[in-house]
C-alpha cells in the first residue's frame, strides 16, 4: 500500500546529501514524499547535533511530528540521533525508532517494514564502522546544484567537536562508486556538483594505495568536464601545491576554498587540538590568493572557545582582518558534552561570546563587499538557480561564488550563462547578461 512520508533533515551537506537518498529509496519504493509540516504514515527526522540549539532543535521537530500524526511512525536518524537516543526516547512513551549514522543504508527498509517492535535502536557502535554507507541519491528535490558526499566520519578529534563520537572514523566513498554518483546527477540535468564530507581531506587514506583527494577530484573534473566540480570545505592542513595544481588544470574546478580557521591565536589552537598556526594558516592563505587572485576564500571561525581572553580574540580579529578572505562563516563555541573543550575551565559567558560573534560577522560583510568591489566589470558564468522574490531578478552564483541578481528570460534557470559583474546595490552584486550566450560552457 503506498505510504505518505515527510522527511526533515537539519545540519550540514552530508545529512543533506543522506536525506535525498531516503527519498531517493521511498520514491523508487512507489511511495509519496510529502511536505513534513503537514499529515504523514511516515516521518524521518534526520537530526544535527553539532550545537546545543541542534540538539533542541531535533528534539522540537520530533515533538511536532507526534503532535501532527499521533499514529504515524517515527524515524529518528543523524548525530543527535546517534549520541543522544535516552533523551529522544524519554520525549515520548510511544513507538519510535532510532537509526544511528552507521545504518543510514537500512533507514528506508525499516521505515516500510510492516511489523516494528514499540523501540528500534538501530544506533551501534559508530567509533567500529568500517565502512561507509552506501547511499545513492537521484535526485535533489528544489535544488539546481547537488552535493555528491564522498567520505564520512573524521579522526581528527578537535577538542571541541562531537562529530567524531556521531560519525566515527574517516571512510571513503570507493572512487568507482563516486563516478557512478556523479553519472547519476549527470543524468539527471545537474550543472554542479559540490564535493562533500565530513573531512574531505582525508577521502581515500582507508582505501587501497594510491586514492586520495587529488586523485579524485581529477577524476571527477576529468570525468564530467561539463560539469561544475566545487568542494565544499577542506582543512588547512590539505591545501597544498597538489590541490592548487589540480584546480588550475581543469576549467570546470570552480575557484572557490572554504577552509576552517576555527582561531587565529596559537594558545587556542593547541587547545582546540587544531594541526596548525596562525602563521601557517597564513601561508596557505597566501598560496592560494597568489596561485587565483580571483579565488573566493572562505573561513570558518569560532568565537568564545574557553579560555580566549580580549587578547586572543584580538589575535583572530587582526588575522583574519589582513588576510585576502572573502567571507566568514562565524560561531559562537558551543560546549558539546563528552568533548574535551565542554570541561576546559575559562568558559566564556554568552554575553562576551555574542560580543564578539557580532564583530566577526561586521568583518564578514566587510571582506564579502571588498571582495565585490575587486570583482566589478569581471565576466562570469553563473549558473541560474531561481528568480528572487523580491526584485524579481533571476539569481545564481558565479565559479568565485559571488551571488549575482540580473534580468533574463526563466528559461535559463538551471543554465550556465554568461554575465557582467559591473554594480553593487544595497551590497547586492547586480549583472548583466553578456550578448553571446551562445557558447556552452562548465
Ligand atoms: S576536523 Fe575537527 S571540526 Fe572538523 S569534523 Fe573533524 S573533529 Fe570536527
Amino acid at each position: 500500500m503506498k505510504k505518505t512520508i515527510a522527511v526533515t533533515t537539519l545540519g550540514c551537506k552530508v545529512n543533506q546529501f543522506e536525506s535525498a537518498s531516503f527519498i531517493t529509496g521511498f520514491t523508487d519504493a512507489g511511495h509519496e514524499i510529502v511536505p513534513f509540516s503537514g499529515p504523514a504514515d511516515v516521518y524521518v527526522i534526520n537530526t544535527c547535533g553539532v550545537t546545543a540549539r541542534a540538539g533542541q532543535q531535533s528534539r522540537q521537530l520530533v515533538r511536532r511530528a507526534i503532535r501532527t500524526n499521533p499514529e504515524a511512525r517515527i524515524i529518528v536518524t543523524g548525530c543527535y540521533a546517534q549520541i543522544a537516543a535516552e533523551q529522544l526516547v524519554e520525549i515520548s512513551d510511544r513507538q519510535i525508532c532510532i537509526i544511528g549514522n552507521g545504518n543510514k543504508h537500512l533507514l528506508v527498509a525499516t521505515a516500510l517494514k510492516k511489523n516494528l517492535p514499540e523501540l528500534t535502536m538501530l544506533t551501534g557502535n559508530i567509533g567500529l564502522q568500517k565502512e561507509i554507507c552506501r547511499l545513492p541519491v537521484r535526485r535533489f528535490r528544489g535544488r539546481t546544484r547537488c552535493y555528491l558526499r564522498i567520505q564520512d566520519g573524521c579522526n581528527n578529534f578537535c577538542s571541541y567537536c562531537i562529530v567524531p563520537y556521531s560519525r566515527g572514523r574517516s571512510r571513503s566513498l570507493p572512487k568507482a562508486a563516486v563516478l557512478e554518483q556523479g553519472e547519476l546527477f549527470r543524468e539527471q540535468g545537474y550543472r554542479e556538483m559540490v564535493i562533500t564530507g565530513i573531512n574531505v581531506g582525508k577521502y581515500g587514506l582507508d582505501l587501497q594505495e594510491g586514492q586520495d583527494i587529488y586523485s579524485l577530484l581529477d577524476a571527477l573534473c576529468c570525468n564530467f568536464p561539463d560539469m561544475r566540480i566545487r568542494l565544499s570545505s577542506i582543512e588547512p592542513t590539505e591545501v597544498n601545491e597538489q590541490l592548487l595544481t589540480t584546480i588550475a588544470q581543469h576549467a570546470n574546478f570552480m575557484p572557490h576554498l572554504h577552509i576552517p580557521l576555527q582561531s587565529g591565536d596559537d594558545r587556542i589552537l593547541a587547545r582546540m587540538n587544531r594541526r596548525y598556526t596562525a602563521e601557517v594558516f597564513v601561508g596557505v592563505i597566501g598560496k592560494i590568493a597568489a596561485a587565483f587572485p580571483h579565488a573566493a576564500i572562505g573561513c570558518d571561525v569560532l568565537a568564545g572557545f574557553p579560555g580566549e581572553d580580549e587578547a586572543a580574540a584580538e589575535n583572530t580579529y587582526r588575522l583574519l582582518q589582513g588576510l585576502p578572505v572573502s567571507y566568514l562563516h562565524v560561531f559562537p563555541y558551543s560546549a558539546r558534552p563528552g568533548t574535551p573543550a565542554a570541561s576546559m575551565a575559562n568558559q566564556i559567558n554568552g554575553k562576551i561570546k555574542n560580543k564578539r560573534v557580532r564583530r566577526l560577522r561586521r568583518l564578514d560583510q566587510e571582506k564579502r563587499q571588498s571582495f565585490y568591489r575587486r570583482q566589478l566589470g569581471t565576466s562570469h558564468g553563473v549558473l541560474v538557480e531561481r528568480r528572487n522574490n523580491k526584485n524579481g531578478l533571476l539569481q545564481g552564483f558565479t565559479e568565485n561564488y559571488i551571488p549575482v541578481h540580473f534580468a533574463g528570460a526563466t528559461s535559463l534557470i538551471r543554465q550556465v550563462v554568461r554575465v557582467r559583474f559591473d554594480e553593487i546595490k544595497d551590497k547586492q552584486p547586480i549583472a548583466h547578461l553578456e550578448k553571446d550566450q551562445g557558447k556552452n560552457e562548465p
